[in-house]
């Protein structure tokens, strides 16, 4: 379904974005693997693609550092050529309440999740409005949606990321280019796996589908809005969290 398109996947060494690169690449897309801190998983992704036949590259980079990004892209413009498939999946969390919330705590979650994003769109758009073609996705939560107490610095970047969503599709749409984003509820990963078990009891009590969620939910349906199945989509926040946002 992807074959001959080049895929761009943040925070592809672990959790949800390693489920999105193996998916992206077992559909024939070539996957550049962005990592920040973990190599060793980023190598593991790596295998676990070209173990399946697929093509992958790994690329280090903090997508909070406006010159670490630019520096990505140049790399991709300079050995991979082209940009098919954005997918901004790199994320954080710092919870805390409000009172308690440090500037830092709120300041790390917006630098990563907010503001990396909008580094990697720009980047993105510049060569995708120049191939007139583009599939972004961008990485949303529930908590962006709905609120989640703890979170005001997760879910305010989570919300912004679905107003950049909408204007990009706008912006981007007379050239071909796909703009959509992803809100996953309660996904097991890293992010999720030391939360105390009676919230997660409490959060299970909440899914009408009685289950947590995989990466693997989250990214056969990026496999599907990078597709050109998904060729009439923009603008779109497509919710996979087991009807927990009904
Ligand atoms: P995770 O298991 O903690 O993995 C986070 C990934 O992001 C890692 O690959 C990490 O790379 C990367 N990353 C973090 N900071 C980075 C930075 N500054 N630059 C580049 N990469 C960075 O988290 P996850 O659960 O898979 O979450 C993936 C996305 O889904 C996030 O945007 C998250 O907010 C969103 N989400 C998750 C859930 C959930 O329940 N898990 C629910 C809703 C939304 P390194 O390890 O290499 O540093």
């Amino acid at each position: 379904m992807l074959e001959g398109k080049t895929a761009f996947v943040t925070g592809g060494s672990r959790g949800i974005g390693r489920a999105i690169a193996v998916a992206l690449a077992k559909n024939g897309a070539t996957v550049i693997i962005n990592y920040c801190g973990s190599f060793e998983a980023a190598k593991e992704t790596e295998e676990i693609i070209k173990n399946n036949g697929g093509m992958a590259y790994l690329l280090q980079g903090d997508v909070a550092s406006s010159s670490d990004v630019e520096r990505m892209f140049a790399w991709i413009a300079e050995n991979v050529k082209r940009l098919d498939i954005l997918v901004n999946n790199a994320g954080i969390t710092r919870d805390n309440l409000i009172l308690k919330m440090t500037d830092e705590e709120y300041s790390q979650v917006i630098d990563t999740n907010l503001k990396g994003v909008f580094y990697c769109l720009k980047h993105a758009s510049r060569v995708m409005l120049k191939q007139r073609y583009g599939k972004i996705i961008n990485i949303s939560s529930i908590s962006g949606i709905h609120g989640n107490p703890g979170q005001v610095n997760y879910s305010a970047a989570k919300a912004g990321v679905i107003g950049m969503t909408k204007t990009l599709a706008r912006e981007l749409s007379s050239r071909n280019i796909n703009v959509n984003a992803i809100a996953p509820g309660y996904i097991n990963t890293d992010m999720t796996v030391h939360l105390k078990e009676e919230i997660k009891a409490k959060a299970l009590e909440t899914i009408p589908l009685k289950r947590f969620g995989e990466g693997e939910d989250i990214a056969e349906a990026v496999v599907f809005l990078a597709s050109d199945k998904a060729s009439y989509i923009t603008g779109q926040v497509l919710s996979v969290d087991g009807g927990m946002g009904i």
